[in-house]
């Protein structure tokens, strides 16, 4: 028998049961009853934003020395997937403040750990991850913003786009390209702020889902910063973007995993109350079965996923590939079964008086931000155990 040591699945400890069990009361009673009316403004989530600050909930990825929680991977994913149970939009906050530190947290200096990490963990600033351009979207080594060394500092020009929670975060990790005879290589990372001179934003986009959270293009305009802004070494951006990768598709999985879990959820209790031909609808076989399938796709999008963030965790050697197949299959799951959610509902699941059609439209970005499913396909290929 293998040891519990080379055991891929991660058991969630007690702790992890008790985190999830205080995440979700918060989600039920201060995130839950704004999500309808954040969706249907496409209004930032400010209630869940200061719900998730004042437990320490927003950003709980930050090391301990730096004044963060500490949480391990698992614990990330538990929030995210709680908070995604009840509101997809919300849970982009403490997503995309890992997405957006872990550069720092990966290759960064001490000193730019301890510049950003501790206001990030505070609740003083959020970060946004800023690699993808107009016409660099599955190929982003394709990008074309530039920085430009000027003795201690560095000039970038260029434009950023779809980036999540633009405008409202002060952080903002830019990938940018320092040699363009390198390609890839020749890619580096920095932090940029939002109060340097020459950073504004675009018009928040008009989307099909997950329309609390402001999704804008981000303009540099000889934006010009000190040269300890850089992440790393110059030239290893695009090998930091892509690690920060590996770690947070898992986030994704959770986001997705969570968004299905809230479907299924609103779903069975629905069924209990319908009644056609005389009956609950919950007692037609055909009923049955649609909501096994859902519950049985979902758990096991929820052991990938969970297997993945102990990887994440440990740092093993194949966590590209199980990142990659966790988000991709989890956020095929979330798509398969908020439809499904729908149709459990008939005509009512199509209005918006009920929240299953918000959460098959939340559904769909997660089969294609963090990389395409068929750039997911594409990674694994690469790399199949
Ligand atoms: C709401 C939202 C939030 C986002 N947030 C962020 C963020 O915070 N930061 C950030 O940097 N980016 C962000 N993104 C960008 C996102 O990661 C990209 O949209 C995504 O990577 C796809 O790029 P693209 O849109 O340019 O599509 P394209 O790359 O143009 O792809 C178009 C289609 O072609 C397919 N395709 C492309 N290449 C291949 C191939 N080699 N083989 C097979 N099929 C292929 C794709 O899978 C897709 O179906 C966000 C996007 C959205 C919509």
């Amino acid at each position: 028998m293998a040891g519990n040591k080379d055991f891929d699945l991660y058991r969630p400890s007690e702790e992890h049961d008790e985190l999830r069990k205080v995440v979700r009361s918060l989600a039920e009673a201060k995130i839950a009853p704004f999500a309808a009316e954040v969706d249907e403004e496409g209004r930032f989530p400010q209630e869940a934003l200061d719900a998730l600050t004042a437990s320490d909930l927003h950003a709980v990825h930050v090391p301990e020395e730096f004044g963060g929680a500490g949480a391990d991977a698992l614990a990330t994913v538990i929030v995210i997937e709680e908070v995604a149970r009840v509101c997809a939009s919300s849970s982009l906050i403490p997503a995309v403040n890992k997405l957006g530190s872990l550069p720092v947290v990966l290759s960064g200096s001490d000193e730019l750990k301890k510049k950003y990490l501790g206001p990030l963990a505070k609740g003083e600033g959020m970060f946004s991850y800023c690699l993808s351009e107009p016409d660099a979207g599955s190929d982003a080594a394709g990008m074309k913003t530039r920085a430009v060394r000027d003795g201690d500092f560095w000039v970038l020009n260029g434009v950023k786009r779809w980036i999540t929670n633009a405008g409202v975060s002060e952080y903002y990790t830019v990938m940018a390209v320092t040699d363009p005879e390198k390609r890839s290589k020749g890619i580096s990372a920095f932090v940029v702020e939002k109060s340097d001179e020459g950073v504004s934003f675009g018009a928040p986009e008009k989307k099909l889902g997950i329309k609390g959270s402001p999704t804008r293009e981000v303009y540099l305009d000889n934006v010009r910063i000190p040269a300890d802004r850089m992440i790393g070494e110059e030239g290893t951006g695009f090998a930091t973007a892509m690690k920060t990768l590996d770690h947070t598709r898992i986030t994704i999985a959770a986001q997705a995993l969570g968004i299905a879990q809230g479907a299924l959820d609103y779903a069975k209790g629905y069924v209990q109350e319908r009644k056609q031909f005389g009956k609950p609808i919950a007692d037609f076989q055909g009923v049955q079965f649609m909501l096994a399938d859902m519950a049985m796709k979902i758990e096991a999008a929820r052991q990938l996923t969970y297997a993945a963030a102990a990887k994440s965790e440990r740092g093993d050697s194949d966590l590209t590939f199980q990142g990659a197949a966790a988000k991709c299959f989890a956020s095929d799951v979330a798509m398969e079964v908020t439809v499904d959610a729908v149709q459990l509902l008939g005509g009512y699941g199509y209005t918006r008086d009920y929240p299953v059609e918000r959460m098959m439209r939340d559904a769909k970005i997660t089969q294609i931000y963090e990389g395409t499913n068929q750039v997911q396909r594409i990674v694994m290929a690469r790399n199949l155990p």
